[in-house]
């Protein structure tokens, strides 16, 4: 079994290689920012909260955050291994992951740096869409990652959008929260011999072959 996580700033690329990870190795993928997103859709008064914190660029409360994930791991339970995208984006995030995964007999066994300048991701969060129904990410510049028919999910067939925090403002936000807030994670992962940092600077299939290499193939 494999517990991945990611540790990158704002469109660094976690999400695109997380997607190729859960169709080669057959895990589980949670977002918590799909999760988020999806209370968001609903409309309702936590919705509200959370779309605001969202395009403020900050990080939703702890609060709600852990108790959402907690309840997917729960559900997705099934002993393949979870790759967890975009959590935990602080060290109270880490701490309480590497309980509930104790209670479960089981433990995270990568940790991967996506590094990369914040021009590049600035430039790929502006031009960053994803489908409103499944989350596919897309982009608006990237030959890689165009969907064949413009406006449509290759996978579902729905509508592919832009998300409000997709936007430079927002961006440079929640880049000043990564670096203050999710950056120590660094160190707490090298501490426990779990990190690898790869150069997310480079092309999707370069970044992805880096992660198989330390995975194994
Ligand atoms: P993402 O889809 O990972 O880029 O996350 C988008 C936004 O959702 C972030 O800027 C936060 O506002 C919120 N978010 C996602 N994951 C977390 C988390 N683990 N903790 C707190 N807020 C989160």
């Amino acid at each position: 079994m494999k517990n991945i996580i990611f540790i990158a700033a704002p469109a660094a690329g976690k999400g695109t290689q997380a997607e190729l990870l859960e169709k080669k190795y057959h895990l589980n993928k949670i977002s918590t920012g799909d999760l988020l997103r999806e209370e968001v859709k609903t409309g309702s008064e936590l919705g509200k909260k959370i779309h605001d914190m969202q395009v403020k660029g900050v990080l939703v409360d702890d609060s709600i955050v852990i108790p959402v994930l907690e309840k997917r791991i729960e559900k997705d339970n099934k002993g393949e291994g979870f790759i967890f995208d975009g959590f935990p984006r602080n060290i109270n995030q880490a701490e309480k992951l590497d309980d509930i995964l104790e209670k479960l007999n089981n433990k995270i066994n990568y940790v991967f740096h996506l590094d990369v300048d914040y021009d590049t991701a600035m430039k790929r969060s502006c031009g960053r869409l994803q489908c409103k129904k499944c989350g596919k990410i897309y982009s608006k510049y990237l030959d890689a990652l165009k969907p064949k028919t413009d406006g449509i999910c290759d996978d579902c067939g729905n509508e592919i959008y832009q998300r409000s925090d997709d936007n430079e403002e927002t961006f440079k936000e929640r880049y000043n929260t990564y670096v203050a807030t999710t950056e120590p994670l660094i160190k707490y992962y090298k501490d426990k011999n779990l990190l690898y940092k790869i150069d997310s600077g480079k092309s999707i299939k370069e970044v992805f072959s880096s992660i198989e290499n330390i995975i194994g193939k």
